[in-house]
């Protein structure tokens, strides 16, 4: 098979095929995308890269595209690495920055992901999409259905920030809260996928998001000058952040950009609900959180991440780890990430806090150099409802009865 500009590849049994949108092989594993890299090194180098945008799209040679047409922007991406010396003297380490992913539109990473994934889905002529969400993926994928024209159905759990419940509803989308977990909005999706005729847009389950979410190594990399920090520690949910990264250093290095190992990836839960923590430290297969989940709604509380092993490979391939943090962790590194003038998330403050039970344990060392991602902001979070809530559904018979079929 002669290779197009992109096709995909399966992360498990390796096998290649053509582009679609489509985010699991027949075997369970999920699929990426693989870029023609020779093809790409046309056009893109370190030293043309200096003159392109100053969003996510500057690399888009690396993204999944056929025509630049397609590309649905709100300004994602091009965040800034800032230094926190104060830390540094305190935790005595060499060097620690944060990516300030909460500075994207919507306030979070997510942006990242639904710019690749909407801009996909246009290319493909897709009108209707549908989201299950912690509460940002809503959120960003509502924002960027709107700015492209689509209609959009997310469903959130009932204790969603009520704030990110808002920018959902007024982004146009429409909105549903689950009594359940984020598992249990998706299998909704799941079921009303052909009677609604909706694209569920779910993590993994098209190649666009990872892709969007892989701009993040992307510009760490070039606003490092090439050369990677030692431990990059990123808070974890379904996944595909952590998939991202790895897959940015990964293509960089097939270019020929990056010299020496990777970092070593530290993935991030909180206690409660951390099934990526249990399976490092077992070393088994990541299976299903099987104790009722006690941790807080945010991100992270994904309790059945669609390939938990994949996650996992990666943090033993780079000689990582996982760390579960306690919501009291969580809420005293949100007030020392503002001491630095920084409004982290709870998500984001996590990774403050899993680094320095690291540097403690002296998991990470006073030689390395270390970056957190700041993935959210504060102001999501504050403790307040939409008047009137969103309905609340517990299956797709309930759903239907306010989201009619097509047909009907
Ligand atoms: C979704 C989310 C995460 C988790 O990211 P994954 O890519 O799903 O692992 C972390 N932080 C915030 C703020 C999020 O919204």
């Amino acid at each position: 098979m002669t290779m197009d500009k992109f096709q995909l590849r399966c992360s498990r049994c390796q096998k290649a095929m053509k582009f679609e949108l489509k985010g699991r092989c027949a075997c369970g594993g999920t699929l990426l995308v693989e870029y023609d890299l020779e093809l790409a090194a046309h056009t893109l180098s370190p030293l043309n890269l200096k003159n392109r945008i100053s969003s996510m799209w500057r690399y888009v040679e690396l993204l999944p595209l056929t025509s630049e047409q397609s590309i649905v922007s709100l300004g994602e991406g091009w965040t800034p690495l800032i230094r926190l010396p104060r830390l540094e003297r305190e935790l005595n380490i060499r060097q620690l920055q944060v990516k300030r992913e909460e500075q994207n539109p919507t306030g979070s990473f997510k942006a990242r992901g639904f710019s690749s994934t909407i801009s996909l889905l246009r290319e493909y002529g897709i009108q209707r999409v549908a989201v299950p969400s912690n509460g940002n993926a809503a959120s960003a994928m509502a924002a960027y259905a709107a700015r492209a024209g689509m209609e959009a159905i997310v469903i959130v759990p009932q204790d969603c920030p009520g704030i990110i419940i808002e920018e959902c509803k007024r982004y146009g989308a429409h909105t549903f809260q689950v009594h359940g977990l984020i598992h249990d909005a998706g299998a909704i999706i799941e079921k009303g996928k052909s009677e609604q005729g909706w694209f569920n847009a779910g993590t993994m389950r098209e190649p666009g998001r990872i892709e969007g979410k892989k701009t993040m190594g992307l510009e760490l990399a070039e606003q490092s000058d090439w050369k990677l920090p030692d431990v990059i520690v990123y808070p974890t949910g379904g996944g595909s952040g952590i998939v991202g990264l790895w897959k940015a250093f990964d293509e960089l290095r097939q270019l020929g950009w990056l010299q020496g190992p990777l970092p070593r990836f530290v993935s991030v839960q909180e206690t409660g609900c951390s099934p990526i923590v249990e399976a490092v430290q077992s070393g088994m297969h990541v299976t299903p959180t099987q104790e009722p989940v006690r941790s807080s709604p945010t991100g992270l509380r994904v309790p059945n991440p669609p390939d938990g092993d994949l996650i996992a490979t990666i943090l033993r391939q780079t000689s990582g780890t996982a760390i579960a943090v306690s919501s009291q962790e969580i809420a005293e590194a949100r007030s020392r990430f503002g001491l630095e003038g920084i409004s982290s998330s709870p998500e984001g403050a996590a990774t403050l806090a899993g680094m320095a039970k690291l540097r403690e344990s002296c998991w990470i060392g006073s030689h390395d150099s270390v970056v957190l991602f700041n993935t959210s902001h504060a102001d999501k979070y504050l403790p307040w409802r939409p008047n009137p809530e969103p309905p609340v559904v517990h299956n797709y018979a309930d759903l239907r009865t306010w989201l009619r079929p097509l047909s009907e």
